[in-house]
Formats: C-alpha cells, structure tokens, sequence
C-alpha cells in the first residue's frame, strides 16, 4: 500500500480508504454482517488505515459494522471517519441526539475525522442555522472528534464559497474521469489543495458505473489502449495521479474488489500517467458524453420547481440510465436523491421551470419519461 502524509499531524494515511456505503449483502439485501467484518479487517490487515462510515449508510447498518470491526485492536489502527447529516434533524437538539446515537453504535470513545455530510445549498444553510460549527468545536475541545471536514455534493461556486468561510482540516469531493468538471471537480481540488486543505476522494468508481456495464463503443476504446487495464484500473489510475489528493475512498462490495484495488492503489503513483494513458481516458470521457441524451449543466436556473422535484438530479439520472445501459444500481439509487412526493411524476407540466433553462431543455417531457423509467 502507498501512503500519503496528513500534513496536519504527520500521519501517514493509505492511498485506499475503507468506504462502508455499499458493503456486501446477502441474497435478501440485507448486510451480510460476517462478510463485512472480514472484509474491513482484512483491508486493516493489508495496510489500510482509514474507514469512512456514515449515519445513513445501509440505514444505521454501516456504523453499527464497522464497530464491531474495530473491536480486538483495530480501532488503534486506523482513522475513523464518520457524519453529520444535519438535513435530517428538525431542530439543534436532534442534531446532538444524531451524534450521541453515532457513538452508541459505533462503540468508540473518538472519532478521528468528522464531517458535515453532503453540503449541498440547502444543507450549509441548515448546518448555519443549527450552528453546527460551534457545535463541533464543542465536540472537538471535549476529546470526542479530533478534525473537522466536510463531504460535498453541489456547485463549484459554493464548494469556493465553503472553503473559504472555515479553517476546515480536510474536505471530501468527488472525483472521476467523469466527473472533472462536475460539482467541486479538478478545479475545486486545486483550490482546496492552494488553500492547504487536504482532499479526500470520494466515487472514483462513479458508484461502478464506470465499472459494471460498459457501453459497446467505450469498450471498443479502451481496446486499443497499448496497456490492457480493466476499467477499474484506468479510473483509480487516473485519480491517484493527482498528487494533492490524500487518500481515495472505494465503496467495496466483495473481497474481490479490496483485491483489486488494493494491488492498483500499491503500485499507481502521481504524475504517472503518460500523455497516451491521458488520451485514451480523455476519448472514453467524452464518448460517454456523446451518450448523454440531455446536456443538463446542474446550473439550476430552472429552479426552484412548484412541486418540488430537483430538477437537474431527475435529469442526471435519466441520462446515466442510457449512459450505463440500465445498470441496476441507478435504480437502487434513485429513491435516495429523488424522495417520494417530491419525484418527476409528480411534474404537473406547467412549464415554469423551460423559460429559465439555457440549454432549452424540455423539462416536462423529460420528467415524464424518468418517471416511466424510475418510478
Ligand atoms: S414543469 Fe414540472 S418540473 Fe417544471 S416547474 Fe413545472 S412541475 Fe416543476
Ligand atoms: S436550467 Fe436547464 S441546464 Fe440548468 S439545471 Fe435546469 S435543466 Fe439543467
């Protein structure tokens, strides 16, 4: 395993971190608890030192496993990262009752980096609201976290604006081929990194999707490279040549992947890519975009929509469907970005939202066909 150095306290973090969001399940969907253990502490036992878990992963399952994972002395091996999703509690008090529950199921006495989940518009305004900040500066003077982050998931205008408004330790971003210019992108991990704020990487996968089903023409490209990769290889590749990021966070369902990722992220190093290597990931970039059916920027312009439905992330989906060839896990993931009441077949066709769009999308019609598909 490669390590690279948390600047803030010299310690040496593995270039693969332990995500526990997609953990193996059984044949009833359910975790398969024996499975997980093993696989964490096995990662632990190859070098990995960093576990990222989260309230809502695997609905409270994730913390609870990774717990007990920790037990018999790998809680000192390694650092734990855990979070506040503050858009799920009503009030500051029930944002302190979402913390305490985090330590009684993971059964530790500190968590090591801590973040504010998912800082979208909506979330930073509500983590202000409830002083969330001080309440971790709270958290932190007590002994119970030890450094403050934030995971994020909007535009690159407010990631600017996020960064600059707190000395945060670190942040996590997503990042992938795909993904170079979408919410933070590579320009808000150069920012982060000016800035001397470590980056964590989240989705370097893109959830698998750059990895289960490929496109026909996208497999036909990656033939003709002159080193013969798997797909998975080309993308942890090509976010591990980023030398500012510190550790890259891989959501492992199956003891096969820890393999295979653990042999990539020991041998890739940064600024190793050649320009060839560059190309070829670039032409499979861009064919997956020639794919995409509508170019939706996520400029929200189109925003807010009467009944409520986000509108760029209906159309996100409704793209990757045709991009990934109806991959499953697109499916699975919808009812976690698009919740119930709020979702594109609840569109009434009133059109407000087409007079703002600058690409001259047909919102309403595209609505209507993600929920065929979806819902
Ligand atoms: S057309 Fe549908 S998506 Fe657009 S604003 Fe009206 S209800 Fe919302
Ligand atoms: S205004 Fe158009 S391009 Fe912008 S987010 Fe809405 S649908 Fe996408």
């Amino acid at each position: 395993m490669q390590y690279r150095t948390f600047d803030k306290t010299g310690q040496k973090i593995s270039l693969l971190g332990m995500g526990t969001m997609r953990l193996p399940v059984t044949e009833d969907g359910q975790v398969d608890r024996e499975a997980a253990i093993s696989m964490i502490r096995h990662s632990i036992d190859e070098g990995i030192n960093y576990v990222d878990t989260a309230y809502m992963y695997h609905d409270g399952e994730s913390e609870k496993i990774v717990g007990q994972a920790l037990k018999d002395g790998y809680r000192e091996k390694v650092l734990l990262a855990d979070k506040m999703p503050v858009w799920l509690a009503k009030d500051e008090e029930a944002m302190r009752s979402i913390f305490d529950e985090q330590f009684a199921r993971l059964e530790v006495d500190v968590i090591d980096m801590y973040l504010v989940h998912n800082v979208t518009v909506p979330v930073w305004k509500r983590a202000q609201k409830f002083h969330l900040m001080d309440f971790l500066e709270e958290k932190r003077a007590e002994g119970k976290i030890r450094h403050i982050g934030f995971s994020f998931h909007d535009q690159l205008s407010l990631f600017k604006e996020v960064i600059d408004s707190y000395p945060w330790d670190f942040c996590q971003i997503q990042l992938n081929y795909m993904d170079k210019e979408f919410q933070a992108g590579e320009e808000g991990l150069h920012y982060a990194a000016e800035k001397g704020i470590p980056v964590i990487i989240m989705e370097p996968l893109k959830g698998g999707k750059l990895t289960d089903t490929l496109p026909p023409s996208v497999k036909a490209l990656w033939k003709q490279a002159e080193i013969q990769r798997t797909p998975a290889e080309w993308a942890l590749r090509w976010v591990a040549n980023h030398s500012e990021i510190l550790t890259i966070l891989s959501g492992m369902s199956a003891p096969e992947q820890l393999e295979e990722n653990l042999r990539i992220l020991s041998q890739a190093k940064p600024n190793s890519l050649t320009e060839k290597e560059l190309s070829i990931i670039d032409q499979v970039s861009s064919e997956y975009n020639r794919l995409i059916q509508y170019s939706c920027t996520s400029c929200k312009y189109c925003m807010p929509c009467p009944k409520k439905i986000d509108i760029p992330t209906a159309i996100r989906f409704y793209n990757e469907w045709f991009l990934y060839e109806g991959n499953p896990k697109i499916k699975a993931d919808y009812p976690n970005w698009l919740v119930k009441d709020r979702q594109p077949g609840d569109c009434i066709a009133c059109k407000a939202c087409e007079d703002h769009c600058p690409q001259h999308l047909p919102i309403s019609e595209i609505m209507k066909k993600t929920a065929e598909i979806f819902e």
